[in-house]
């Protein structure tokens, strides 16, 4: 029988969940004998065009190609959890929001803002599609995604411990 396939994916983020997961060390063995990684940068397996069971989402929106690379993610996804700070909040990005003219900011940061594609805003993943999961921390606590990855091979709905936050 053919393993579940997952993706991981990043937005605009430090990779520091991305990283928590490759730390995590007998968990994340154990759980590749389980599953098959199509898609996951930070550990080498590059396609993100590929369809997955169970899509991790790292980071925020923060410019309209992201936007539009988003919906695709959840279109060839059969789950979406969206991990960390940044997919659920926005991130440290989004202190942005609200407070400064988008050409302002670019400005103020770089020597040729007008190379860049960026939003006046940076904004969690579950505004711009459905998510099935939010796993919040910063980073996320590899923990958590274990136990939320369990669930859904097993076909149950995934708990959120609510005070789990930052635990690991
Ligand atoms: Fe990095 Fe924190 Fe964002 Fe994760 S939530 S990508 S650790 S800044």
């Amino acid at each position: 029988m053919e393993k579940p396939r997952v993706a991981v994916h990043k937005f605009a983020s430090c990779d520091g969940c991305q990283l928590a997961l490759l730390n995590a060390g007998e968990a994340l063995l154990a759980l590749a004998t389980r599953v098959r990684f199509v898609h996951f940068a930070e550990a080498g397996i590059v396609d993100p065009e590929a369809e997955a069971d169970i899509a991790l989402v790292e980071g925020s929106i923060t410019t309209a190609h992201d936007a539009t690379r988003i919906c695709d993610v959840r279109a060839r996804s059969r789950y979406l959890v969206s991990l960390g700070a940044c997919a659920t909040a926005g991130g440290i990005q989004a202190l942005r929001n609200g407070r400064m003219r988008q050409g302002d900011w670019l400005a103020a940061v770089y020597a040729r803002p007008e190379m860049l594609d960026a939003l006046d805003t940076s904004t969690p993943i579950a505004e711009h599609v459905k998510v099935d999961l939010e796993l919040p921390g910063c980073p996320v606590s590899p923990r958590q995604v274990m136990a939320a990855l369990a669930d859904l091979l097993l076909g149950v709905r995934p708990r959120r411990e609510p005070d789990s936050v930052c635990l690991e």
